[in-house]
């Protein structure tokens, strides 16, 4: 049988010259692979009670919505600088070249609500770090972090481990 990381497909020189992008579009896409993706996030989770569901712009949307449905949790995004209509607070982090801010709306979690931060994929972990401090800021108590792809060798899998958080991913 298939398994996910079969369904995702890699982009050679995307999107800069020398990098492999690992397309989960393709995931997505196949109605077998995205409920299996969907499931599997979801295992470790099974009789815990979630009030948030966070997803990382843009790929943690598409994830996160599935899965706050089916925990019959609400969901929220963290968005690129300037995206969110209303009153936000902002965190900066590295990029490789660079820097980029990510923003939550400042009244979307409150203080002690348990929450699942989702993402696509772990390389670095900034973009995961700066969405749970957003989280934590507002008060809320991430319990899990979830990909579907992790890339240790970018070293964000034991950044995350080091901040306290438990990780789950699906492929590596
Ligand atoms: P990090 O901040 O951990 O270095 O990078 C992770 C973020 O960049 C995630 O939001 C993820 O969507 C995006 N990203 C970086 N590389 C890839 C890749 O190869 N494939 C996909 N799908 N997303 C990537």
């Amino acid at each position: 049988m298939k398994q996910v990381q079969d369904y995702i497909r890699t982009i050679v020189d995307f999107p800069h010259e020398g990098i492999l992008f690992r397309d989960v579009t393709t995931l997505f896409a196949d109605p077998r692979g995205f409920r299996m993706a969907i499931d599997q996030l979801l295992h470790p989770y099974a009789g815990v009670r979630f009030d948030k569901v966070v997803g990382l712009e843009a790929r943690g949307f598409i994830l996160g919505g599935a899965i706050a449905h089916q925990l019959s949790a609400g969901f929220v995004p963290i968005r690129k600088k300037g995206k969110l209509p209303g009153a936000v607070i902002s965190e900066e982090y590295k990029l490789e070249y660079g820097e980029a801010v990510v923003e939550i709306h400042d009244d979307a979690i409150q203080p002690g609500e348990k929450i699942l931060l989702v993402d696509d994929l772990l390389a670095t972990g900034g973009t995961a770090e700066a969405g749970i401090k957003l989280v934590e800021r507002l008060g809320g108590e991430i319990i899990g972090c979830a990909f579907i792809v992790d890339l240790p060798d970018l070293g964000g899998h034991k950044r995350l481990k080091d901040m306290g958080m438990e990780v789950h991913t699906l492929c590596t």
